[in-house]
């Protein structure tokens, strides 16, 4: 059985054609995408690298570090924002880009240990099993590989910013894109990492004021956040 919400992958491609509007439901993920890149880029130096992005959706940070010199396999579960990836990637003419529809634990068995990267932003929060997930990003890395990680901490802050003021009051994200309930802290995915046999580098907040309307990057994790993980060279 597949690692996947059927509600959820629908809620996503519901809203494929839009993904590329940086004032739609997905602005959020343009906003924070140059900062995440840039983090991403900092610690892992991606260009010329092999690098997997798992639950690429329409392909916002996949293809950003395919412009960087990346060579990008993008994969998701949810078919329209896969082809409205494929379609912009084929538009802008970016290059070594490539994307797929096949599971992230289907990936791992087949292409294991072949990736210097691993990122899975903003997609564990969606998924039945997200420990499950975390083990196969661990499986496709190589040794001495990077792995990161975005998603929503568990608590009645985050609830009040990332479900009540983002869906309801600024209305940045459409009604029921999140579910409390799957929101993930800190300590949960710090586990999962151990458990899978990575090594935890760092842990960055990403913080947002409603009145400026900017994102900006922090030590402070209670909402949105990412962390850094190594693969062990001698696993
Ligand atoms: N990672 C992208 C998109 C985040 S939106 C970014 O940060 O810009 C969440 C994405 O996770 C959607 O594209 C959705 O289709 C995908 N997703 C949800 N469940 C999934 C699953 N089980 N396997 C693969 N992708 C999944």
């Amino acid at each position: 059985m597949t690692n996947a919400d059927p509600l959820e992958l629908a809620k996503f491609s519901d809203l494929a054609h839009k993904w590329w509007d940086p004032e739609s439901e997905f602005r959020p993920l343009h906003q924070i995408n140059p900062l995440r890149l840039d983090w991403i880029d900092q610690l892992a130096a991606i260009k010329g690298k092999q690098v997997v992005d798992v639950g690429c959706g329409g392909g916002i940070l996949a293809e950003s570090m395919a412009r960087r010199g990346a060579h990008v396999l993008g994969v998701d579960l949810a078919d329209k924002p896969l082809k409205v990836a494929q379609l912009h990637a084929m538009e802008a003419g970016v290059a070594n880009l490539e994307y797929r529809s096949i599971a992230a634990e289907a990936l791992a068995d087949e292409q294991a240990g072949q990736f210097d990267v691993v990122t899975c932003m903003e997609m564990l929060e969606h998924v039945p099993d997200p420990a499950s997930v975390v083990r196969a990003c661990a499986k496709m890395a190589k040794p001495g590989g990077w792995l990161f990680f975005s998603t929503i901490n568990r608590n009645p802050k985050a609830y009040l910013f990332a479900i009540v003021g983002a869906e309801y009051m600024l209305k940045l994200l459409p009604k029921g894109t999140h579910e409390f309930a799957r929101f993930i802290r800190p300590a949960e995915l710090a586990r999962w990492v151990r458990e899978a046999g990575l090594d935890t580098v760092q842990y960055k907040g990403l913080e947002y004021n409603p009145i400026t309307r900017q994102y900006w990057l922090s030590g402070d994790t209670s909402v949105n956040y990412m962390v850094a993980c190594r693969k062990p060279l001698a696993a």
